[in-house]
């Protein structure tokens, strides 16, 4: 009898809902509750089952719908970190802490055990079992470990962000995944990705040889109508702050997210808005307090910090009413951006400084709060949570909000259409930072953001013919867009030799591979493409290998402080301000540049130290401003010195991972952490600008004589030019270059920059004897001359004797050298 029942009750028997459970998690109700209701918790079946058929799946999922937060958690059940770790990247720092910290509260576990590696902080500990990290600090453990044995799977999440490293870590994976399988210790890979583009990583030959599994998640996206402006007006943020203007006055219940560029229009723009729907003069409750309608009429202003001092107390009162739940104020504080070096600045509009901004009383109170990467990350969790009652909640955001993070409650989306690239000059092999047109891919994405719960509405601030005519298809994945020196070398290091041969889901054109492994041979880092000791150490350091050289090259004479400080305010974008940004009459600014100046040639001292130009300026500075801060002045100092103050910041963080780094792998090395720096002695200066040489010795160039001048040009215009090494334009000092006087022979230069003329920056004096001792590669020497005879110096134990030769392109004859 039981045999026969046996296929029946088989039959009946209904398929499982959820795939076997190997580790239990006990949640809290309402986590599993919001948990539900995510799309992707119904496909966890189809999911798991996927992964366990497949080694490389490709999750596509709308933002939002769950992937980063809960693929994990499945993983995790089903047991995948019983022995070994989860791995998961992420592109951006922002995604990787506050992912971490949201699974770990989701799963009731501690951040022990889910935790998070960005560049030299995190929480990862021996029970670490989920670990988000940056893909940069992924690509490093590839480095020290290519089968990547300590983890069971991999997840490189937002890979439709297109990061490099994400890009390189495809790449890599799709070679140690068969390899980790040859070993019977097999590695999972998930790429999980907003939908975009994918095509890039399933129809790649080259990166996978069967095509990946993909899934697509379903999620609930309901309509978004989409409005596009009549006319495109440049001044984004006027425009931005309008429509959030009207959109709370006019349209119906429903939370704002805002688009812009960066941190300081993010916090201008929250400025103005929290000015304008300050909290205090809604919450129909409130307004009924007589008391406080007093206070708050007799105590009008539209100061930033009387609105601080105004909320404080409209809370206090809310808790006595038990109105308002307790805000921690600290955290609806925007910080005040006194670099506002942005031409887009709202501060900056004329509007702006002649009619202040009124209250807007009859609408309702905007819960305003900024989302940037570099927001600390408590205040980052404030977009999670429902606003105060009675608010409206309004998030202006960079495109963090694009994909990385998913704000709840989102109606209305206002769209700037605009993005902060970074731009890579493929001459001077520099990068900026550029604000330019999204693409269309992504400004969908952004209007996306409006249909997670109902029917939204997306504004764009440009009209329908720029979106047509003006918007790439997709954005330009990042590989393509900048220098490719430091990569090359990583890969180099990780005995890729064919780098051209690498399975990039989308290669750097042939060019940028070339031109980076002509600089590295140049430097020394590779030696007919083989990589030398000196690339290993170089590839150790966080910032361009030319700087890593110079580090490298700096274990004399208490020199390492100095060049670790120069290389990472070097490595940081715009620390010395040209132009004052605050609105002053132009003959003040004109004043306010000559104090500059002055200071900056005061800097520049004398001697080596101001042969040392423009970078002795900039270690000045960046001591100067150190020793302010520790008296607690350092806003003031960057405002009267035209320093920018979130630089100082940056460089002094880079520092410090600059000194780690060098102590973790040179253990006996003793490297002063102290952020004042003492000026360097003549000697000093001198040692720098010979490592500076090394570091740029591509870079150089030669003062154009008169002679050189053609018959019938102004031979006045040619007085501050020189011939770079590698181009046939003159390029002429900068403005500020503190050398100006001087006009060195030969000089070596951070980066050549375009306006009306092609400028110099960063300059420093060298002496065209040291081209053959740091720019070997570059000479073409002779051999070693018979007159005078070569001697013997019985106190080095060297034979010396003397070369004559050209360097460079352009064969610049050289002195006779003796070596
Ligand atoms: P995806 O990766 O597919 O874009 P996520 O897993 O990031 O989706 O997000 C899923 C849901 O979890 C979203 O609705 C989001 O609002 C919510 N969520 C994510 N992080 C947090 C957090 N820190 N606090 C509250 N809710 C969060
Ligand atoms: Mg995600």
């Amino acid at each position: 009898e039981d045999q026969q029942q046996k296929p029946k009750v088989k039959q009946a028997e209904p398929v499982p809902r959820k795939p076997a459970v190997y580790v239990d998690v006990i949640r809290k109700e309402d986590i599993q509750k919001a948990r539900l209701k995510l799309p992707i918790l119904a496909e966890e079946q189809q999911i798991m089952e996927t992964i366990n058929e497949n080694f490389v799946v490709i999750l596509a999922g709308e933002t939002g719908s769950g992937k980063t937060t809960q693929v994990p958690q499945f993983l995790y059940e089903a047991g995948f970190a019983l022995k070994k770790q989860i791995g998961v990247t992420e592109p951006r720092r922002v995604a990787a802490i506050s992912m971490s910290r949201r699974v770990a509260e989701e799963m009731n576990l501690s951040t022990r055990e889910v935790s998070y590696l960005i560049r030299f902080e995190g929480n990862v500990t021996d029970d670490t079992k989920i670990k988000f990290m940056t893909d940069g600090v992924l690509l490093k453990e590839v480095q020290s470990d290519f089968l990547l044995s300590k983890y069971s799977v991999i997840i490189l999440d937002e890979a439709h962000e297109r990061s490099v490293y994400t890009d390189i870590l495809i790449g890599l994976l799709s070679r140690i995944v068969p390899l980790r399988h040859k070993k019977g210790d097999p590695l999972k890979l998930i790429v999980m990705s907003a939908t975009l583009r994918l095509e890039d990583f399933t129809i790649n030959q080259r990166l996978f040889k069967n095509p990946p599994a993909v899934i697509k998640v379903n999620a609930r996206q309901y309509p978004v109508t989409i409005h596009f402006n009549k006319r495109t007006n440049e001044n984004y943020l006027k425009e931005a702050f309008n429509k959030a203007v009207k959109i709370n006055t006019k349209l119906p219940d429903g939370g704002i997210l805002i688009f812009v560029t960066g941190q300081q229009e993010v916090n201008s723009l929250v400025r103005k808005l929290r000015k304008t729907f300050p909290l205090r003069h809604k919450s129909k409750l409130l307004e009924k307090d007589e008391e406080m309608k007093n206070e708050r009429d007799a105590n009008y202003t539209s100061d930033d910090e009387d609105i601080e001092n105004d909320l404080k107390k409209t809370l206090k009162k809310s808790k006595k009413l038990k109105i308002i739940p307790q805000i921690d104020l600290d955290d609806y504080s925007v910080p005040d951006d006194t670099e506002n070096n942005s031409d887009t600045d709202l501060s900056d509009s004329e509007e702006d400084s002649q009619a202040p901004l009124l209250p807007i009383t009859n609408a309702q109170p905007l819960w305003t709060l900024p989302l940037y990467s570099l927001l600390p990350s408590h205040k980052q969790q404030k977009v999670f949570e429902a606003p105060p009652p009675g608010c409206r909640l309004c998030v202006v955001s960079t495109n963090v909000a694009e994909t990385s993070l998913t704000i709840p409650n989102v109606k209305y989306v206002v769209d700037s259409g605009k993005t902060k690239v970074k731009m890579y000059d493929k001459v001077t092999g520099v990068t900026s930072y550029v604000v330019d047109w999204t693409s269309k891919a992504s400004a969908d994405q952004r209007a996306g953001r409006a249909g997670r719960l109902g029917p939204g509405h997306c504004y764009r601030l440009y009209s329908s013919a720029v979106f047509n005519d003006t918007f790439q298809l997709f954005s330009i994945p990042e590989i393509q867009q900048k220098p490719v020196d430091d990569l090359y070398l990583q890969m180099k290091c990780m005995n890729i030799d064919k780098v051209v041969n690498f399975p990039f889901p989308t290669a750097p054109d042939l060019l940028q591979l070339k031109s980076a492994e002509a600089r590295l041979e140049t430097l020394g880092a590779l030696k007919g493409g083989e990589v030398t000791a000196l690339g290993r150490a170089v590839s150790k350091f966080p910032v361009l290998p030319r700087y890593g050289k110079m580090l490298a090259l700096s274990h004399q004479q208490d020199l390492l402080a100095y060049t670790i400080c120069l290389v990472a305010a070097l490595s940081v974008q715009e620390v010395l301000l040209e132009v004052p940004i605050l609105q002053t009459s132009p003959e003040e600014k004109k004043q306010i540049r000559q104090k500059w100046s002055a200071t900056r040639r005061q800097w520049a001292g004398q001697g080596n130290s101001l042969f040392l130009g423009d970078n002795m300026v900039l270690l000045k500075a960046v001591g100067a401003a150190e020793y302010a801060n520790s008296q607690g002045k350092l806003e003031t100092f960057c405002a009267e010195n035209g320093l920018r103050q979130k630089a100082v910041v940056e460089i002094r963080k880079l520092r410090q991972q600059l000194t780690t780094v060098i102590k973790n792998n040179v253990p006996e090395s003793e490297v002063i952490v102290d952020p004042k720096l003492p000026p360097p002695t003549d000697l000093q200066a001198k040692l720098l600008r010979q490592i500076l040489l090394a570091g740029m010795g591509d870079q150089v160039a030669k003062k154009i004589s008169p002679e050189e001048v053609k018959e019938g040009e102004d031979k006045a215009k040619f007085k501050y030019a020189y011939h770079a090494n590698n181009m046939e334009e003159p390029v002429f000092l900068h403005q500020g270059s503190v050398l100006k006087k001087t006009l060195p022979e030969f000089v070596v230069y951070q980066e050549i920059y375009e306006t009306n003329k092609m400028y110099m920056r960063g300059v420093t004096a060298i002496e065209p004897e040291w081209l053959a001792t740091y720019v070997p590669s570059m000479c073409n020497l002779s051999e070693p001359l018979l007159t005078p005879e070569p001697w013997y110096n019985p106190r080095t134990g060297k034979v010396h004797c003397t070369v004559s030769g050209t360097f460079g392109p352009q064969a610049w004859p050289l002195p006779n050298i003796e070596i």
